[in-house]
């Protein structure tokens, strides 16, 4: 087999992706995979960066040997990985020589990545508008639309705008800072702690240009909301530049602040939507273009003919085609190119049976009381626990992330989630009863 450990740890990752995406659910992959990065590899130990803490306990926890089978045949048959929590994924290809540790505390604003500009980022009928809009705010940030709000779904290109936005602003010597919602909130509660928040405001207030990317995470945190809302005002109050990114328009962002939102509408919203099949062709030629790796136009063909619609996984069947061609040392054919995406086509639309309302059903029935007492306001003994114990079993029988649970129990925010996770795992750990429960839910489930 070839030995790919020379290669940029980046890339080796990209490669091992491309497998494990064949092998979990495509909810799974999209949840936990989609935002990671191979950072280094070292004394056989693999350094893999993921976005936040949940999804390091949760690729620890239920995909470590997965990912170092996936990473063995690259690496050494005894790689090791190690989760690192390192804010946002963008770091620049490391190579192996330039490996060093990153460190443990997060960057308090993210690099901006330097494949990420707009020569790289291919126009088609869905994003032209939003590049369009970018552009225009780069070339006269503070002066055309502000702030500008782009929307859409996951791996569209949302983050790519906004790094293209921010190094043509930082090519014009505007002082930036591109920043994720869950990093901004991580700074401010830090600051809080701290007794920092004077520098804390200051910081933000200095700034020519503020890139947020996945606002929607800053829903339901009063005081980072709060906090935000004043630099908001400041910034633009003076004509600097404020643009974000969201998973969903402002009206479906699960605010406190209505005046926030009203904010978010002030400028302009913009959406991108999904690329039709000329457009994933030409993203995939340019990225075959950009590796330096030659690849056939009918190959290419085939995997943009695939549906599919996020454009970092259409990255990752690429690789997956280009890893497969390499292991049997042959060029990309169609055939190969078949038989790589074959697998993907057959595993990945396997329904995840265990969905949360089955489980929010059964735990509803075990307690004997109608369902929609979980999902309402009730807070007697009984209704808290049945619905810390839906919580408890949808964390961990299916790939819901913790907004998504609380969205499924009656519009909870993720902290609540969190929080009842813990207290129930502890009650479920002193009390066989509750031990009991949870095995007999979880037959129920299976059949
Ligand atoms: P999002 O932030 O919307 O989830 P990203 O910006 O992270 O998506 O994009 C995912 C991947 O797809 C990135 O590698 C990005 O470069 C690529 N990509 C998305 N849209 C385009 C495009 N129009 N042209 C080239 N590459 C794109
Ligand atoms: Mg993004």
């Amino acid at each position: 087999m070839d030995s790919y450990d020379k290669r940029p740890p980046k890339e080796i990752w990209e490669i091992a992706l491309g497998e494990l995406q064949v092998q979990v659910s495509k909810a799974n992959f999209r949840t936990w995979f989609s935002k990671t990065i191979g950072l280094s590899y070292q004394d056989n130990q693999f350094i893999i960066g993921v976005p936040n803490t949940f999804a390091a306990e949760y690729l620890e926890k239920n995909q470590r040997s997965l990912i170092e089978k996936a990473l063995a045949g690259l690496t050494a048959p005894d790689v090791q990985v190690v989760f690192q929590v390192n804010g946002k994924s963008h770091r620049q290809t490391a190579t192996t020589e330039d490996v060093k540790p990153i460190p443990s505390t997060p960057p308090s604003f993210t690099r901006l990545n330097p494949d990420y500009v707009f020569d790289s980022f291919i126009e088609g009928g869905g994003n032209k508008l939003a590049r369009a809009v970018a552009q225009s705010v780069a070339q006269n940030p503070g002066h055309s639309y502000n702030p500008l709000f782009i929307y859409g779904g996951v791996g569209l290109g949302k983050t790519h705008l906004l790094h293209a936005i921010g190094q043509a602003a930082t090519a014009s010597s505007i002082n930036v800072i591109c920043i994720s919602a869950e990093q901004f909130t991580n700074e401010f509660v830090t600051a809080l702690r701290d007794k920092n928040t004077e520098d804390f405001r200051n910081k933000y207030r200095s700034i020519g240009m503020l890139l947020i990317d996945d606002i929607q995470f800053i829903g339901g945190k009063e005081q980072t909301e709060e906090s935000f809302f004043h630099t908001f005002n400041e910034l633009h109050n003076t004509n600097r530049q404020i643009v974000m990114t969201s998973d969903c328009p402002p009206k479906a962002i699960q605010l406190i602040e209505e005046r926030l939102r009203s904010r978010f509408e002030w400028g302009l919203v913009v959406d991108i939507k999904p690329p039709d099949y000329k457009t994933r062709l030409a993203i995939l030629e340019s990225k075959a273009r950009q590796r330096g790796i030659s690849v056939p136009a009918d190959v290419l063909e085939i995997i943009a003919r695939e549906d599919q619609s996020n454009i970092r996984i259409l990255e990752g069947s690429l690789n997956r085609v280009c890893a497969f061609a390499k292991l049997l040392k042959a060029e990309p054919t169609p055939e190969i190119a078949s038989r790589a995406l074959a697998d993907i086509a057959s595993k990945e639309y396997v329904p995840d049976d265990i969905t949360p309302s089955a489980i929010i059903n059964a735990v509803a029935k075990s307690f004997q009381m109608p369902n929609d007492a979980l999902l309402g306001r009730k807070r007697d003994k009984d209704t808290a626990l049945a619905r810390r114990m839906a919580i408890y079993l949808i964390r961990r029988e299916t790939n819901y992330s913790l907004s998504q649970i609380g969205e499924a129990l009656g519009k909870r925010d993720a902290s609540y989630v969190t929080n009842a996770c813990r207290k129930i795992s502890g009650d479920i750990d002193s009390s066989p009863f509750l031990k009991r429960k949870v095995r007999d839910i979880q037959r129920k489930l299976q059949h």
